[in-house]
């Protein structure tokens, strides 16, 4: 196997695990959700550490060598969690491995890689969109290989998608690609794969625009006066987390747009990484706000860019010369 189908294996393998144990812990604290929360006001759940360690856990494993940039970290871990907290991480990670697991084990696999400057860095979001998972709707388990800062390699598990855009009791999607070799998507529970194609829409008034849910993550009313000014007629889709990749790549929307609110913020690369290469292996173009190619090869931050536009690439242009005429 080449290191790129062994990755995609690992990546895949591990999303599905976390997955897996995210709805474990959602099927039991959805009526009672519990949360910490981060510096900057984010919130972070006990299956976001629990998901985050068995990923790790299982990269470490195959791909011992290489660095990681992942959102949580065991310090945070320490610092945030009551020892009920931590001894519920420890049984969800040890009945997903089905292996007896410890405290120290946990805060090895959260931190693996950290820190390390490697030709290969694992871009790893546990929970993307957790403020989605709290709420009982949309959520991601995203991984991402990138060698020399791009991105080679991608799963992204979007536990309550639907297979098909018209069956909403087929839920449940991994979406996979390797650089050059096209996406696909799978169910979540297995089952053969199928290729994934954006849309052929090129009539810019009809695109379907998706944005975050949160007011928060993009400026709602920038995305709407994007809209008027491209002539959408289309009202814009409100989803949480990295789903809004695989539905472009799907063709079930044109156009994600995303337009931070405040200043200063700078997009996390594990908030993209996956997504934005299943999106141009499905076919489609993503870029910034100002038309640059996303550059991931400057650590944690995607500090060389503003803002996010990914596409089924027949209406890249059109969007982008709106965004210009309104910013
Ligand atoms: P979404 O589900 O599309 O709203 O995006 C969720 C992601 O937004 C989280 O994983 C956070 O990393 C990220 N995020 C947090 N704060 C901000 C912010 N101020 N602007 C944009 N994104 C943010
Ligand atoms: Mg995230």
């Amino acid at each position: 196997m080449t290191t790129r189908n062994l990755a995609r294996a690992v990546a895949r393998d591990a999303v599905r695990m976390a997955a897996r144990l995210c709805l474990a812990v959602r099927a039991e604290t959805l009526r009672h959700p519990d949360h910490m929360e981060k510096e900057g006001r984010e919130p972070v759940t006990i299956a976001d550490y629990g998901a985050q360690a068995v990923i790790l856990q299982h990269i470490a494993g195959r791909f011992p060598e290489d660095g990681t940039l992942a959102e949580e970290r065991a310090a945070e871990f320490d610092r945030l969690t009551t020892d009920m907290q931590r001894h519920r991480v420890i049984h969800y990670v040890g009945e997903t491995l089905r292996r007896h697991v410890s405290p120290d084990d946990i805060r090895r696999w959260l931190d693996f890689g950290a820190g390390r400057e490697t030709r290969q860095v694992w871009m790893v979001d546990p929970i993307d969109g957790t403020k989605g998972f709290l709420r009982g709707d949309q959520f991601a388990i995203a991984v991402a290989l990138a060698v020399e800062g791009v991105p080679e390699v991608a799963a992204l598990a979007c536990p309550l998608f639907p297979l098909y855009a018209d069956r909403s009791n087929l839920l449940g999607v991994i979406a996979v690609a390797i650089r050059g070799q096209g996406a696909t998507l799978e169910p979540l529970d297995g089952g053969p794969p199928r290729r994934l194609r954006v849309s052929t829409q090129a009539d810019i008034t009809q695109a379907r625009v998706l944005e975050s849910v949160e007011r928060e993550h993009t400026n709602h009313s920038f995305s709407a006066q994007v809209l008027d000014r491209a002539g959408i007629v289309v009202p814009p889709i409100r989803m949480d987390s990295q789903t809004k990749y695989v539905a472009v790549a799907d063709g079930r929307a044109e156009v994600y747009l995303r337009n931070p609110k405040g200043e200063n913020y700078q997009e996390r690369v594990w908030d993209h990484a996956a997504g934005a290469l299943i999106v141009e292996e499905a076919g489609g173009h993503v870029t910034d706000l100002d038309g640059k190619a996303l550059d991931f090869s400057h650590g944690e931050h995607l500090s060389a860019n503003r803002g996010i536009l990914a596409t089924n690439g027949l209406l890249h242009d059109a969007v982008l010369d709106a965004v210009q005429r309104v910013s």
